[in-house]
């Protein structure tokens, strides 16, 4: 077991309180890190580290802040295998995915980093002998709250953002997941970026992430989490009126027209659901297939869904390890067992696997369910975990109402060999990123957020690096 700081004002640090808390490793419950337990007061330490820090570091230039942000680039790349194995023990993430994260995350920053150089102002034609200019400035000191689900992804967006805007901030990970954000202090510490630029604290939502939304010295916050604690931000943060950006929860349809390549398509599909065992926004969350393909998909599905490889995130052969915590297998159990109940078919799975790797981990199998209606919980409510909800469809327009028939409005994809006809229901879709034959593969270039209840606001792109800016207008006269 490792023991981590907190990194404040430049200083690995612990929490003022002196307090900490354990975090295990969700594969075999094993303890992996002891982990300073912070609070408001902590948040407060921080915030005023990040007050002092903002002159400076909004006064660089965008070639030096660029500069800064290739170079923790580089030296993510070279720490990326490190950060990778983190992931395996903390999050339970198979090691081929966490790979993959972390190259994400290094090309999550070089977007930034290049994006950093291509900000722009604007100036307004109003009248002759006028110049109205509008200048793009950061905003201050942001708080940005992160979710357990791919740690690196959402530490590397928000803070490449933040950097190359010329902000300072204070970062909260999730407690459950918080040892790659403490690593990464490193990173940021031996990358020339100014102590108090980022602050980077832990401890629970309830009292950290609470006494961010509260300080008065935060005009901002990016938070990625879910909806019901995002509405609960809102109401804290609206203390100063601090400006927000949501990235929230998902019940993506995935819908299958009846003319689709159901071969393929059932294998994708096994591969979405239990990717990162089910533990991602863009996961599907709703199966549509229309009546001439359900029978079939469904078998094919079920089938791809018992080749999946269950097992050792620290195997190159595992596909899915366990769920995050013990807390979220009984979760995703609570919601497998309301699908019984409430009357859908489970097809498949939703067990745990039995054998002397599982005994202490936190593992459900990945399940099927079919006959899925729209009053059920396991259609309305997002599960986060490996299960395939099928729901059979006669129409498009059908599909079109059933498909916006939820609270969420983060994404969705539609599948068919009939362009016009995917386009037309992909543009009725009320989401904010639709997929017509593919699945959503987000990046530092393309826009990424939700409508409805998935949040507002966007992150990645330069629509993501806007939220992070101000636009002022000065106004001179020479008449
Ligand atoms: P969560 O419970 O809402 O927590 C998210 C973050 O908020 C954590 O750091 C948490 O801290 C903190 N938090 C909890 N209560 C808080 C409060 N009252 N005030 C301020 N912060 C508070 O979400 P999660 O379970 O970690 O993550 C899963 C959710 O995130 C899912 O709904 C998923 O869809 C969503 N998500 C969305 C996107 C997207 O791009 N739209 C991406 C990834 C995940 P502690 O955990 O330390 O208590």
């Amino acid at each position: 077991m490792n023991t981590y700081k907190m990194y404040i004002d430049g200083q690995f640090t612990d929490a003022i309180s002196g307090k900490t808390y354990l975090t295990e490793n969700p594969a075999n419950g094993e303890i992996v890190g002891e982990i300073p337990l912070g609070n408001a007061e902590d948040v407060d330490k921080a915030v005023e580290a990040a007050r002092a820090a903002l002159p400076e570091w909004s006064a660089k230039s965008m070639a030096e802040r660029s500069d800064i942000i290739n170079r923790i680039a580089d030296e993510l790349d070279r720490r990326s295998e490190e950060l990778a194995q983190l992931d395996v023990i903390d999050h339970g993430t198979p090691i081929s995915l966490g790979r993959m994260w972390e190259h994400i995350g290094v090309s999550n920053l070089r977007y930034t980093a290049s994006a950093a150089r291509a900000l722009m102002g604007d100036s307004v034609p109003m009248r002759p002998n006028a110049i109205y200019t509008l200048e793009r400035q950061p905003i201050g000191v942001c708080g940005l709250i992160v979710p357990w689900n791919s740690p690196i992804l959402m530490v590397t967006s928000k803070l490449g953002a933040c950097l190359a805007t010329g902000n300072t901030c204070v970062m909260k990970p999730a407690s459950i997941s918080a040892l790659v954000a403490l690593v990464f202090a490193e990173i940021l510490d031996s990358c020339g970026v100014p102590p108090g630029v980022v602050n980077i604290v832990t401890g629970p939502g309830g009292s950290v992430g609470e006494a961010i939304a509260k300080n008065r010295g935060i005009e901002f916050i990016s938070f990625t989490g879910s909806s019901e604690t995002g509405k609960s931000l809102m109401a804290s943060a609206s203390c100063n009126l601090k400006r927000l950006h949501m990235e929230l929860g998902g019940k993506n349809p995935f819908i299958v027209l009846d003319d689709a390549d159901i071969d393929k398509l059932a294998v994708q599909a096994a591969r979405s659901t239990c990717n990162n065992s089910g533990m991602v926004c863009a996961s599907p969350g709703r199966y549509y297939l229309h009546e001439k393909i359900h029978d079939q998909f469904v078998e094919k599905f079920i089938a791809a869904m018992k080749e999946i490889v269950v097992g050792d995130p620290h195997d190159e052969k595992t596909n899915m390890g366990p769920v995050v915590s013990e807390e979220h297998r009984d979760r995703v159990e609570r919601y497998i067992k309301s699908g019984i109940e409430e009357g859908a078919k489970i097809l498949l799975g939703g067990d745990r696997p039995v054998g002397s790797t599982f005994d202490k981990g936190y593992y459900v199998m990945p399940a099927v369910f079919s006959d899925v209606k729209s009053n059920m919980t396991i259609f309305r409510e997002e599960i986060f975990g490996p299960v395939g909800v099928c729901v059979k469809f006669s129409t498009d327009e059908e599909v079109i109402a059933s498909a916006n028939d939820t609270e969420f409005g983060l994404c969705g994809t539609v599948w068919t060999e009939d362009i016009k006809r995917g386009l037309k229901i992909a543009s009725k879709i009320d989401a904010g990123a639709v997929g017509v034959n593919t699945g959503m593969l987000v990046s530092g270039e393309t826009p990424w957020g939700g409508f409805k209840e998935s949040g507002f606001g966007k992150e990645n792109s330069m629509y993501g690096l806007e939220e992070y800016t101000r636009i002022k207008m000065m106004v001179v006269d020479f008449s």
